[in-house]
C-alpha cells in the first residue's frame, strides 16, 4: 500500500501540471483500491520475517518484517502483513528473532590494506608477545626457506612489557626467512637480521629523511625496528604485487567486510590502478560490497576525477566516486599531528603534509566541479587550518558556481579540536568523519602527548553532536581492526576492550546507542549523499541490512562485543551468512586487550545454534516455521535478484 501511495503522489503531480489531474487522481484511487484487495499486492522477491527490526526511521522505529522487490524495500511492518506480499516465487528468510539494522557503513577504511592483511600474515589481536611470535613461527613452518614472511597488525602496547619486538626475537624463530612485519598503524615495522642484511642496513646506515632506524643504546646495532620512511629500505625488496595480487587483496578485503556486517565502505583514497580494478570488480559482481571510493590526492588521480566528474551509482549502485582524499597533517603517535601549542612530551608542534595554499587551490577546483573533499586532520592546528580553507573557498565560490550546491565536505578523524572550532563544523556544513576505536586505542598515550587539558576537545563526539554536527563513523581499518561492534562499543562506552578508562578519557563524550547506530548507518549515508537511498529501513530505500545476534539498543554493555554478525544483505541478496561456531569457548572478542585473538572464531555464549542457525537466513520456499529445527548450517547463499 505504501508503494501505491507513492504512485498516487506522482500521478497527482504529473496530472496537475498537464491539466489532467482529475482523471489521474481517479485512476490512482482505483489502482490503490485494487492493490488493497486480497491477493492483488504485487509479490515481493524476498521477505525477511520474524525479526526485531530497528529501522532508525523515526516514523516507524520498530518492525518485525521487511519485503523487498528488485533490490528495494517495498514494505516494513509486521510479519503477518508482510506475508501478503508473498507470491509463488517469493523467498522467505526467517530471521528467527535475530536483530536487523540498516546496512552498516564503514565511513573510513582502506580496502586494499584490509585485503593485504588477510592475504599475508594477519597479526591483529596477537595480545601477547608469545602469541605474536607463535603466529610468525607457524607461518615460517609453512613457507619455503628464503621466501619472505610479510605480515601486519601487531600492537605492542597490549603486551607485557609494552616494548617493541626485536630482530633477535624473530631470528630465534626465523633464521632463514627474511621477515617484515608492519605495526597495525602502518607507521613502523619490525624485521629480522636476514632482512636487515638483505637491505644493507647496519650500524653505519644513516637514518633516511622522514625515517628512523632504531638502534641499541649500547652497541649501536639496529634493533630491527624501522620507523616511518625507514620501512621503505626493506619494503622495496618485497616481491612486487601483480595486478592479480591487487584483485585478490580487494576481493579478500571485501569478503572480510561482508563477514563483519558492513554493506558499504568509504574507501579513503586510492590510486588509478586501484580505482580501475575496483570498478571492474564491482561491475563483474566479484565484489558485492558497495564502495564509495575516494581518489588519492595525487596529480594523475585528481586530474582524472576532475576531468571525468563524479561517478554515481555505477554497477547497480555498487560503485560511486566523487571524492578526493587529502592530508593536512600526520598522526598523533609519531607526533606528526599539527598542534596549536607544542606537544606535552616533545619540543614540536607537528607538521603539515600538504601546504595550505595547495589544498586551497585543490578545494577551489573541486567545489566548482562538484567533487567532495575529505581531508585527514588529527591535530587542533590541522583541523583549524582545514576549516579555514573550507570556509574561505565556500565564500569564494558561491553556490551558483558549484556543480553540487551543498558540497558536504568532510574532515577525516577530526581528532583533536580546539573547543572554539567545534561549532564551526555545523556552521559550515562540514562532516566529522570519526573512528571511535581510535579514541580507545589512542587515549592510552594521548594524555602524554597532549596533557590533560587539551583532551577536552579530543574525540569530542558528544560536543560535536550537541553542536548539531554530523558524525560519519568508521574504523580506519587496517589501522584498527575494522569491526562494527568494536566501533559501536567504543562510541557508547568510551572504554577500551577490557573496560578500562583512564584520566582524561572524558566519558561524557560518549554517545547514546541510537546515535552510535546512526554513526554507522544514516550519517555515513548523508556523508555520501545517499540518505534517500540508504541509512534507514524505509520503503523505497535499498534493501541493505545487517543482521546481528543481539539487540544493540538493550543488551548490557559487556555483551556488546559478544554479539556477532549473522547475515549481511545487500540489495535484498544475502551476501554473507554466519557459519556455526566450532567450539564452546565463550570469551568475548577483542582488539588486543587480552581477549580472543579473532572475533570471527569467537563463538557466542548463548545457545546460538538453537536460536539462530537452524533458520536464520536460510531461504525457505514454503512458509514453514523452521525455527525449532536443528538444521545443519548452510553454506553462504549467493542469490541474485
Ligand atoms: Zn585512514
Amino acid at each position: 500500500m505504501l508503494r501505491m501511495t507513492h504512485w498516487m503522489t506522482y500521478g497527482w503531480t504529473t496530472d496537475r501540471t498537464t491539466g489532467w489531474w482529475l482523471p489521474g487522481m481517479l485512476l490512482g484511487i482505483l489502482l490503490g483500491l485494487s492493490a488493497a484487495a486480497p491477493g492483488r499486492t504485487p509479490p515481493a522477491d524476498v521477505l525477511f520475517i520474524n525479526g526485531t527490526v530497528h529501522t532508525l526511521d523515526d516514523r516507524q522505529p520498530r518492525a518485525e518484517a521487511v519485503a523487498v522487490r528488485r533490490g528495494r524495500i517495498v514494505f516494513v511492518g509486521s510479519t503477518a502483513e508482510a506475508m501478503t506480499y508473498r507470491g509463488p516465487r517469493t523467498r522467505l528468510v526467517d530471521l528467527a528473532g535475530a536483530v536487523m539494522y540498516p546496512g552498516f557503513t564503514d565511513a573510513h577504511c582502506h580496502l586494499f590494506g584490509i585485503g593485504e592483511r588477510e592475504l599475508t600474515l594477519n597479526l591483529e589481536g596477537t595480545n601477547t608477545r608469545a602469541a605474536f611470535l607463535a603466529a610468525v613461527a607457524a607461518r615460517v613452518a609453512q613457507t619455503p626457506k628464503g621466501e619472505w614472511i610479510v605480515g601486519r597488525g601487531w600492537i605492542e602496547t597490549f603486551w607485557t612489557p609494552p616494548t617493541f619486538p626485536t630482530a633477535a626475537e624473530l631470528d630465534a624463530i626465523a633464521p632463514e626467512h627474511p621477515v617484515f612485519l608492519v605495526r597495525a598503524d602502518g607507521h613502523a615495522s619490525v624485521v629480522n637480521t636476514l632482512a636487515l642484511r638483505q637491505a644493507g642496513i647496519d650500524a653505519q646506515t644513516p637514518n633516511p629523511p622522514g625515517g628512523d632506524i632504531l638502534r641499541d643504546a649500547t652497541t649501536g646495532q639496529p634493533t630491527g625496528m624501522l620507523i616511518d620512511r625507514a620501512q621503505d629500505l626493506v619494503r622495496r625488496l618485497l616481491p612486487r604485487l601483480s595486478p592479480e595480487d591487487y584483485a585478490r587483496a580487494a576481493m579478500a578485503g571485501a569478503q572480510r567486510e561482508l563477514s563483519l556486517g558492513w554493506c558499504t565502505i568509504h574507501n579513503a583514497g586510492s590510486s588509478l590502478l586501484e580505482t580501475n580494478l575496483l570498478r571492474r570488480l564491482c561491475r563483474t559482481g566479484a565484489i558485492k560490497l558497495r564502495v564509495y571510493n575516494a581518489a588519492a590526492n595525487r596529480p594523475a588521480e585528481v586530474a582524472a576525477l576532475l576531468r571525468r566528474g563524479p561517478i554515481i551509482g555505477e554497477a547497480n549502485g555498487r560503485f560511486t566516486m566523487r571524492t578526493i582524499k587529502a592530508y593536512m597533517d600526520g598522526a598523533l603517535g609519531s607526533r606528526g599531528a599539527a598542534l596549536l601549542a607544542p606537544y606535552a612530551d616533545a619540543d614540536t608542534t607537528g607538521l603539515f603534509l600538504t601546504p595550505p595554499d595547495e589544498l586551497r587551490a585543490l578545494c577551489r577546483q573541486a567545489l566548482r566541479a562538484g567533487i567532495q573533499i575529505q581531508t585527514h586532520a588529527i591535530g587542533d592546528r590541522a583541523n583549524r587550518q582545514v576549516l579555514d580553507i573550507y570556509e574561505q573557498v565556500f565564500a569564494e565560490v558561491p553556490p551558483a558556481q558549484r556543480r553540487v550546491r551543498d558540497p558536504r565536505w568532510r574532515i577525516e578523524h577530526a581528532q583533536i579540536l580546539h573547543p572554539s572550532d567545534i561549532p564551526r563544523f555545523a556552521q559550515l556544513g562540514v562532516i566529522a568523519s570519526m573512528q571511535p576505536s581510535h579514541a580507545i586505542s589512542d587515549l592510552h598515550f594521548a594524555p602524554r602527548r597532549l596533557g590533560l587539558e587539551r583532551l577536552a576537545g579530543a574525540y569530542a563526539w558528544r560536543a560535536l553532536l550537541d553542536g548539531k554536527a554530523i558524525i560519519a563513523g568508521g574504523s580506519d581499518a587496517p589501522v584498527e581492526r575494522g569491526e562494527p561492534l568494536i566501533e559501536f562499543y567504543a562510541a557508547v562506552t568510551r572504554k577500551d576492550l577490557t573496560g578500562f578508562s583512564g584520566a582524561g578519557w572524558h566519558p561524557e563524550q560518549a554517545v547514546s546507542r541510537l546515535e552510535a547506530l546512526k554513526m554507522l548507518t544514516l550519517w555515513p549515508a548523508y556523508a555520501a549523499f545517499e540518505e534517500d537511498l540508504a541509512g534507514t529501513i524505509a520503503v523505497g530505500k535499498r534493501a541493505d541490512f545487517t543482521v546481528l545476534s543481539a539487540d544493540l539498543l538493550t543488551i548490557p554493555e559487556t555483551d556488546i562485543l559478544r554479539a556477532r554478525c549473522l547475515m549481511t544483505i545487500i540489495g535484498g541478496e544475502v551476501v554473507f551468512r554466519a557459519q556455526e561456531p566450532t567450539t564452546g569457548n565463550s570469551a568475548p572478542a577483542g582488539t588486543g586487550s587480552g581477549n580472543q585473538p579473532d572475533k570471527r572464531r569467537a563463538p557466542q555464549p548463548h545457545n546460538w545454534r538453537r536460536k539462530q542457525v537452524g533458520a536464520a537466513g536460510r531461504p525457505l520456499d514454503a512458509g514453514v516455521d523452521h525455527r525449532a529445527k536443528q538444521s545443519p548450517p548452510q553454506p553462504p547463499a549467493i542469490e541474485r535478484f
